[in-house]
């Protein structure tokens, strides 16, 4: 017999295994809204122009080699991760309080960050919103973070749960961690106004709190990356520590490239550094160093101002898409005189449309009409287009009615 004969069969990621199901569908209509990945307008996945100008450059450049990145990664590649969300004229970069280090894409910059606060930090709770992407949990845990959770949503609403926001962060212990999704929140789609962001800095700084930013759609929300980093930037300003986890992979469409930050906003340079050092020392003993090639490519997207600018506008295409899914469902089920009231879904954002849908809905969508979404009812408007938003609205139409 096996040594691991015991060993019982794990579920599915309830996330990924909604891809896994639907790959199993042989029904020709099906819809996969599962997947946190954007698609054309053709249900196809995107390679950005600049990434294929880029990998161009990197290919053709007979100095490039294949030694390894430092423990921290591409300097370069770490420099304009920095610049991109706290701004390039922002006092923590310029003072050189920022710790930066290349990580694996969001979720190991996530880690990376549990764990050095794990080890560092007098404080040992972090609090996530709920519902939250359901990741975190596992991974600040794993970390050796204990996690709690504050209120963020409310679905009598369908919007931000202000108050027991703040009622549950005014209780946290001084000196709690509090993860804050920088924009366009996984799963609900719902982000607080800047007045409710400046609310809640005030709050986190009076209760001493530490921020800990999940950037993982920058860009993606508005279409503008200014505009998206406008929350961290407000918490950078202060002159309070922050610690942001940037991911690549939406907004320049490097999924499998594993290319993200995590940046830590200390309140001295000298402090800065000895974050640094210490950061190797998680990072070592995990993998070593992280991959070379994903951070080439965005270090060169954003060192060259045209390939930037080019960037931008290819961003702001894939943004813009998702919004007029947005608009084109919405509009779809008013014609078709489905009843409760549909609003929230123009006015959540990024991603995302956390539906109001239940789970036996969910499960009658998907057995009935092929449509495939996570249990919580949320589906990805990147997975949409004109021509299947029709049968999404006939599934979401007999699912309520
Ligand atoms: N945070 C949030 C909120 C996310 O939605 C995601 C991607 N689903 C991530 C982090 C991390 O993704 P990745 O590790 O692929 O960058």
């Amino acid at each position: 017999d096996s040594v691991f004969c015991q060993i019982a069969q794990a579920p599915e990621d309830p996330i990924l295994g909604v891809t896994v199901a639907y790959n199993k569908d042989p029904d020709s209509s099906k819809l996969n809204l599962g997947v946190g990945a954007y698609r054309t307008e053709e249900g196809k996945p995107l390679v950005l122009n600049v990434v294929r100008q880029a990998e161009q450059k990197l290919v053709n450049d007979p100095t490039r080699i294949k030694e390894y990145l430092p423990i921290v990664g591409l300097a370069d590649f770490n420099k304009a991760s920095a610049k991109l969300i706290f701004g390039a004229d922002s006092p923590a970069i310029q003072e050189k309080r920022v710790a930066t280090v290349q990580c694996l894409s969001g979720s190991g910059s996530l880690r990376v960050g549990g764990e050095f606060l794990a080890r560092h930090y007098h404080q040992k709770t972090i609090y996530i919103p709920d519902p939250t992407w359901g990741n975190h949990p596992k991974i600040f845990t794993f970390a050796g973070l204990s996690v709690k959770t504050y209120r963020y949503y409310d679905p009598s609403t369908r919007g931000l749960h202000f108050k027991g926001l703040l009622e549950d962060l005014g209780n946290a212990a001084s000196g709690s961690i509090v993860l804050l999704h920088a924009c366009a929140h996984n799963p609900t789609g719902v982000d607080p106004t800047i007045d409710q962001w400046e609310e809640i800095r005030q709050l986190v700084r009076s209760k001493q709190l530490l921020p800990f930013f999940d950037s993982a759609y920058q860009g993606f929300a508005s279409g503008s990356l200014e505009a998206d980093a406008k929350p961290v930037r407000m918490f950078a300003a202060d002159g309070g520590e922050c610690f942001t986890a940037q991911s690549f992979a939406k907004n320049m469409g490097l999924y499998g490239e594993r290319v993200g930050a995590l940046s830590i906003v200390c309140k001295t340079s000298d402090v800065a550094s000895r974050v640094e050092s210490q950061l190797k020392l998680v990072i070592r003993p995990m993998y070593s160093s992280p991959p070379l090639h994903g951070a080439c490519i965005v270090s060169t997207i954003l060192n060259d101002s045209n390939l930037y600018n080019e960037w931008t506008i290819e961003l702001k295409g894939m943004a813009d898409r998702i919004i007029s899914m947005r608009t084109q469902l919405l509009e779809a089920l008013q014609a078709k005189g489905t009843p409760g009231d549909w609003s929230h879904i123009i006015k959540q954002i990024g991603m995302f449309t956390f539906t109001g849908l239940n789970a036996e809905q969910v499960g009658f969508m998907r057995k009935e009409y092929h449509v495939y979404m996570t249990s919580d009812g949320r589906i990805s408007m990147a997975g949409l287009s004109t021509k299947t938003i029709p049968h999404l609205a006939n599934a979401m139409h007999a699912a309520v009615t």
